[in-house]
């Protein structure tokens, strides 16, 4: 299942994967303001994931056009998750927002969403060292 999605006339891009579960493409708004968002659970084999693709801002003026599309190529997703596992596996897409070191050259990475930032776990211990130094 695949959706082109048009921001005010320009293709912003083509977002889907050939074996759906869930595929959300949606305007959302609030008093502080309207974003549109896709993202999509996904299975790959035994494995089922989690895609976020966009996530945008939207003016009050803006247009948003979201047309049933033919196969790809498809964005590349900016967050993806592998779902149903208590150990999630490392992905390069992911990174620290802070050293900007991907999540497979990192031991650790808490993972960010919409509303953090991604952190690794060096990143974390430098803070705690700021923190417990002199002030
Ligand atoms: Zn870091």
């Amino acid at each position: 299942m695949y959706f082109d999605v048009y921001l005010n006339r320009q293709k912003l891009g083509t977002y889907g994967h050939p074996t759906v579960e869930n595929l959300t493409i949606s305007v959302s708004g609030s008093p502080e303001g309207a974003y549109i968002f896709a993202g999509a659970v996904c299975r790959e084999g035994e494995q089922r994931y989690h895609y976020d693709w966009l996530q945008r801002d939207l003016r009050a003026s803006d247009e948003v056009r979201i047309v049933p599309a033919d196969e790809g190529p498809v964005v590349a997703p900016i967050k993806k998750f592998e779902m149903g596992r208590t150990k999630r596996k490392a992905w390069a897409g992911n990174v620290c927002e802070f050293c900007q070191r991907k999540e497979t050259e990192v031991s650790r990475l808490i993972p960010g969403d919409e509303n953090r930032p991604g952190i690794c776990s060096d990143c974390v211990e430098l803070c705690n060292e700021i923190l417990r130094g002199p002030e």
